[in-house]
């Protein structure tokens, strides 16, 4: 479509952090700006697709399966039964699969700012929507922080917030005040999982932070699980549980080493590995 000159890299510089992260692209497949944000789509040499947005590297084929795992299978197999599960954002729909792998979830909604990010997860990242077509999975466009302010007390069993950085639109989706709805709307025994930046760069700000709002807002256990991935700032990242009147640092061992999910990164041992944190994350977050 808009084959770029011989050695064209795309770089995202983590200004704060004096680092960067490249990767050699040959071809640039989509230039969008949404109402909400810029959207680029590249082809790289080595990494498959590459999608970016407001500049910020989202998710490349070659390693996108590291944070969809690790952000849907810790909090399905923490929940004791998981039936009804909400994705706030998502909106490359590489969340909802791993969810919809899970046999027993019965209904799956997605609420995405920004229909451009799944128009093109569905031209370019095909792996990725295959099972957006399931009869359990519901689409919506619209915004998260909206969505669950109307959303209906204790009504959710899962709730995943798979957002873009804590700036412009998804902004709204660490304040403390989201996290108290969020509490609200989850059933007892409800667990709610949030992307929670890098372990290296953020442990003492964001991820301190949101744990400390999560207590706050009501939940009575919260467990960070760091885990790598190479395309993000640090090549290092976290997901961040938080439980309704249930212990986020359990979870149903059996049930997570007797599954028939391809899986390529979780499995019951770097579930369990990922809750034991290493001592400076442990003296960071304390
Ligand atoms: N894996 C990524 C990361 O950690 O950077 C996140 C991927 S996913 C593409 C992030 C999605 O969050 C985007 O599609 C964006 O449109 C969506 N988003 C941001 N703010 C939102 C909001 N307030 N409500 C719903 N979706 C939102």
């Amino acid at each position: 479509m808009n084959p770029l000159p011989h050695d064209v890299w795309f770089t995202e510089v983590f200004d704060s952090h004096g680092s960067a992260f490249s990767l050699k692209v040959s071809e640039k497949l989509l230039d969008v700006q949404s109402p909400y944000q810029h959207l680029e789509v590249y082809a790289t040499d080595t990494y498959g697709n590459l999608m970016v947005l407001d500049g910020c590297v989202m998710l490349t084929d070659r390693d996108n399966f590291l944070y969809h795992e690790m952000i849907a299978h810790p909090a399905l197999f923490t929940h004791q039964d998981p039936k009804r599960v909400v994705i706030i954002g998502g909106g490359d729909c590489g969340t909802l699969k791993e969810v919809l792998r899970h046999p027993g979830v019965e209904h799956v909604t997605q609420i995405d700012i920004d229909k451009e990010v799944t128009k093109a997860a569905e031209r370019f990242f095909p792996a990725l929507v295959a099972s957006n077509n399931d009869s359990r999975a519901e689409l919506l466009f619209a915004d998260g922080v909206k969505w669950v302010d109307d959303a209906a007390d204790e009504s959710i069993d899962v709730l995943i917030i798979d957002s873009t950085d804590p700036v412009g639109p998804a902004e709204g989706l660490f304040k403390t005040d989201f996290l108290t709805r969020c509490h609200r709307i989850l059933a007892p025994g409800g667990v709610m999982v949030q992307q929670s930046e890098s372990p290296l760069y953020h442990s003492g700000t964001i991820i301190r932070e949101l744990r400390h709002d999560m207590r706050e807002a009501g939940f009575n256990s919260v467990a960070t699980l760091p885990f790598p991935q190479p395309v993000y700032p640090s090549g290092w990242w976290s997901v961040t549980l938080a439980g309704k009147e249930t212990d986020v640092n359990y979870f149903r061992e059996e049930a997570a080493a007797d599954h028939e999910m391809p899986l390529q990164y979780y499995t019951p041992d770097t579930h369990r590995g990922a809750l034991v944190l290493p001592p400076f994350m442990r003296n960071a977050l304390a």
